[in-house]
């Protein structure tokens, strides 16, 4: 499981490395700086500045509510700020087009969720080549990448098998193998446990844990103390859209 992980990781993490000097930025990967974002009359996000260098695993956590997936979809680029701005490898995701930020998420981030999100009517290793399909791979080149990456993940065998008939920790493997077809130089997760059993959930962390030790830049956002600190360098904790208090962790694994 180790060596496996370890392959994909090797990979995404010199993609990592070449987006950041091609970009000329040796600043922070990730950086929100006074971000603000309101739904209404409430404000998710309440002026949040926070910088992620390359390599870093950051938790963010907090009750449910103070705003962790709403900072998390800022960074992916699925929403935009109401002020203050957003920063990935330089880029200034404010200023982009709707067409630019699609782009964006598709080259550059890779993103897993508590419900996998995984699409009902394509088998595992389709679910895993549309993303690489999506951003202009050929469909036989991103079916080869799906099937290492599946095999790597420890769950070629389940290849032709459609998610209804996957357990749980299965699912989440097949949407993390998905995160990664891209190399993105940032994996983001947002409660990646959440709808996992104890079991199922020990696995996603260690192969989030094995992604980072291999270069692999994390953010996610979570409430389970466990997950934070066994896979985190660094642990956020938000409230009321506000960060709270912030430090750096010996991880336990
Ligand atoms: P968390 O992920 O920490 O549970 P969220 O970021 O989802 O919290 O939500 C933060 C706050 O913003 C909550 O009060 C939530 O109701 C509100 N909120 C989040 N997304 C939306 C939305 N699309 N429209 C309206 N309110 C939202
Ligand atoms: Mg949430």
């Amino acid at each position: 499981m180790t060596a496996t992980a370890a392959d994909s990781a090797g990979t995404t993490g010199s993609a990592g490395t070449t987006g950041s000097s091609a970009s000329g930025s040796t600043g922070p990967i990730v950086r929100l700086d006074n971000v603000r974002k309101e739904y209404g009359d409430t404000a998710a996000l309440d002026g949040v500045t926070l910088h992620i260098r390359q390599g870093e695993a950051v938790a963010v956590m907090g009750p449910s509510g103070c705003g962790k997936s709403t900072l998390l979809n800022l960074v992916a680029g699925l929403d935009r700020p109401s002020s203050g701005q957003v920063l990935v490898h330089g880029e200034d995701l404010g200023a982009l087009t709707e067409t630019g930020l699609a782009l964006f998420r598709r080259h550059r981030i890779g993103m897993i969720f508590q419900f996998f999100n995984l699409i009902d009517d394509l088998p595992a290793l389709d679910n895993v080549a549309l993303a690489a399909q999506l951003a202009g791979v050929p469909a036989g080149q991103a079916r080869r990448r799906a099937l290492e990456l599946l095999g790597e993940l420890g769950i070629a065998g389940r290849k032709n098998t459609y998610p209804a008939q996957l357990s749980g920790g299965e699912r989440q493997r097949v949407a993390v193998a998905r995160a990664l077809m891209n190399r993105p130089a940032l994996l983001l997760a947002d409660e990646p446990t959440g709808a996992l059993d104890s079991r199922s959930g020990e696995q996603v962390m260690d192969l989030l844990i094995d992604l980072n030790q291999l270069g692999q830049t994390l953010l996610m956002v979570t409430h389970d103390p466990r997950l934070a600190t066994r896979c985190a360098s660094r642990l956020v904790e938000v409230a009321d859209g506000r960060i709270v208090a912030e430090r750096a962790v010996e991880r336990t694994a």
